[in-house]
């Protein structure tokens, strides 16, 4: 009785509002949540950007799909379903990872959702709930199941202290420094050969 919770963006595929500003020469939306703590200004800032440049969700999505996930992701998290059940815990939203999801075979995710108008232009963002991926572990945990979980970032971190095991894949160096107490990978061999081990050490 073991899942495995992963993060999406830096895990398995790039990160989206950043690679998405690459592609369409728009350097605003580089712009993440170091520049602007203040996530609702941020999202208001994105979602404006994106009305004035006339991007509806169509276009926003060709651009997610032909991003395709990271090399070598869609092999690792097959092999990983064979062995356990897989949740993908994300902070982005459905209808930008939707394309993405396709290609990674439709593993399921949790995540938060977009609202658009009748022409496709983004006009509202919903988050499900806060702290979302901490509580999704734990409520899985109250369900009897054991959880390793990995992802590469600081919104990862309570996520990862919440399971049985938690594990960093390819970090920045300052999250390292900051959570030693996570081992760190930097390939998907090593983040496999963490995982059976972390199950290997809780059980379950
Ligand atoms: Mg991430």
């Amino acid at each position: 009785m073991k899942i495995v919770c992963l993060d999406l963006e830096g895990v398995l595929v790039p990160e989206i509002w950043i690679q998405f500003a690459e592609r369409t020469g728009i350097p605003e939306l580089r712009r993440t949540t170091r520049d602007e703590p203040d996530y609702d200004k941020l999202m208001t800032y994105r979602l404006n950007i994106l009305a004035e440049k006339k991007l509806g969700l169509p276009d926003i999505q060709k651009v997610i799909g032909e991003m395709g996930p990271m090399p070598g992701a869609r092999e690792f998290l097959d092999k990983l379903r064979e062995d356990y059940q897989v949740i993908i815990l994300s902070d982005t939203f459905y209808e930008f990872a939707h394309p993405l999801m396709r290609q990674l075979g439709w593993p399921t995710l949790f995540c938060h959702s977009l609202e658009a108008d009748a022409n496709g232009l983004l006009v509202d963002y919903h988050l499900r709930m806060p702290d979302q991926k901490r509580e999704a572990v734990q409520r899985f945990k109250e369900l009897n199941f054991k959880i390793v979980a990995a992802g590469d970032s600081y919104n990862d971190t309570a996520m990862l202290g919440e399971a049985d095991a938690g594990i960093l894949f390819h970090p920045p160096e300052n999250v390292i420094r900051e959570f030693p107490q996570f081992p760190v990978t930097m390939n998907y061999d090593e983040l496999r050969t963490e995982i059976d081990k972390a199950f290997a050490r809780v059980g379950g």
